[in-house]
């Protein structure tokens, strides 16, 4: 520790000086410091309290400081803080045989990194050394992380910024139904996914396509949930064509959504499933990816082109195993059920009082709020990537429910309702009231 703490001044000269902070300009950022936090709140130097409703980076899956997550980083600190990948160390070695268990079929064997990012790169890089093809089918409205792979995965916006990227990614739409790309006839062959997947294959060759990527459930770009045959049909037609089929359940796993991994919800399992963020609430820094049976055994008698200093840290995997623990001990995911239908039922309440909801999209807690000028056009709130003042009717919003003590998040029209999966009915229920309040702001937009 050090000897003596900083103050609050201290602290925010060094930070704005020195840090550079995720996807901002640098000058005039003023970060908030912030002191302290424990179970669904965080606070600042001030004794500003406020609840959690993102889990930070929608992670803090388990809250802010789980005592036993803690002490089972501290008991293998005094164990061992660290040993290199190529040894069998116990806590990587229970974490993978854990995930054998709990992912779906016959998901196998994992590889452990640092976060989410890095365990797509190696899930694309493996995908394309199993199948022997080069191109990889990504959706747009989708995040994959921010490395050179993962970002030229990414549909959003972000990617713009790492171009030219890495080539072979081919794009797909989205099962977007409020905002259907093809205008949404029934069934929309968008959103029912094989059918359009089958068309680009047509065109870009089936067999040189080694996986397709998508998030079964849509995080930072909207909180997007299939229809109910989706990933149903984009299997088979993996499965056709002999595509590896790699789900990104960075955000979504863990329970995020009311069932252990999101893609439970359809029973389809995945040839890869990426995870990280829930994966142990990312007290230490850790991601997985996880394969099938098939490519496990593949891996038998092919070298894997892979590797990372930290690859399944003992600190990480420590932590995991823990975090899996309490999960199961504290009955997390049911947690998540129910007070997923309680922020649910009271979402649609407010839809009742606040003309600018336009869609109301969750399970678990996994929800997002998506607001309009108008619900008959579904003119958006603030149009996509916008900037500026076109952007600020979203950031009054955020920034008023901070004010109040709610830390929310957005992306362009759509409020992510993300709080921590150990969150109690008192504490859905003074979101709510926030929520209430901070709507007002966008029903002074709304086209009558
Ligand atoms: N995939 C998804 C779905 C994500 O939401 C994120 C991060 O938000 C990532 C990948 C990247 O993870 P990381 O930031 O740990 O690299």
């Amino acid at each position: 520790m050090n000897a003596v703490a900083w103050s609050k001044e201290e602290l925010v000269a060094a930070d704005s000086e020195f840090v550079i902070h995720s996807w901002s300009k640098q000058g005039g950022l003023n970060a908030r410091p912030i002191k302290g936090a424990e179970g669904s709140w965080f606070w600042d130097y001030d004794g500003n309290r406020f609840l959690d409703f993102q889990s930070q980076l929608v992670n803090s899956n388990l809250g802010h400081q789980h005592p036993k997550l803690v002490q089972a980083i501290k008991d293998q600190a005094d164990t061992m803080c660290y040993i290199g990948p190529g040894f069998a160390e116990e806590q990587r070695a229970r974490l993978a045989q854990k995930l054998a268990e709990i992912t779906p079929g016959d998901l196998k064997m994992s590889f452990f990194t640092t976060g989410g990012a890095a365990a797509n790169e190696n899930a694309i890089r493996l995908a394309r050394h199993v199948t022997g093809r080069n191109k990889i089918v990504a959706r747009y409205r989708s995040y994959h992380g921010a490395t050179a792979g993962a970002i030229a995965l990414t549909g959003d916006p972000r990617r713009w910024h790492a171009e030219p990227s890495m080539p072979g990614v081919v794009r797909m739409l989205d099962p977007y139904t409020y905002r259907c790309p093809a205008g949404h006839p029934s069934p929309c062959p968008v959103c029912s996914g094989g059918p359009h997947l089958e068309e680009i294959l047509q065109f870009e060759d089936p067999y040189s396509v080694a996986a397709v990527i998508l998030e079964p459930v849509t995080g930072t770009n909207g909180l997007i949930y299939p229809g109910e045959n989706y990933l149903r049909s984009i299997r088979e037609v993996c499965n056709k064509y002999g595509i590896i089929l790699i789900f990104d359940e960075v955000m979504a796993g863990f329970g995020r959504t009311g069932e252990l991994f999101a893609c439970d919800h359809w029973g389809v399992t995945p040839d890869i499933l990426i995870t990280a963020k829930g994966l142990n609430s990312g007290y230490v820094p850790l991601g997985a990816m996880t394969v099938s049976s098939k490519i496990s055994d593949w891996l038998q008698d092919n070298k894997f082109w892979g590797g990372l200093t930290y690859a399944g840290h003992p600190l990480a995997c420590a932590s995991a195993v823990a975090s899996l623990e309490i999960m199961e001990e504290e009955g997390v995911v049911d947690n998540a059920r129910r007070q997923g239908e309680r922020l649910g039922a009271g979402l649609a309440e407010l839809a009742k009082r606040h003309p600018s909801i336009g869609d109301i999209r969750g399970r678990g807690l996994f929800y997002g709020l998506e607001l309009v000028r108008n619900r008959d056009t579904r003119e958006p709130l603030v149009p996509f990537n916008a900037v500026g003042e076109a952007a600020k009717p979203m950031q009054e919003i955020n920034k008023a429910a901070m004010a109040k003590g709610l830390y929310l998040a957005s992306n362009f029209n759509v409020l992510r309702l993300t709080p921590p999966l150990v969150i109690n009915d008192e504490e859905i229920d003074l979101a709510l009231e926030t929520l209430d309040e901070v709507l007002d702001i966008a029903d002074v937009h709304y086209d009558t």
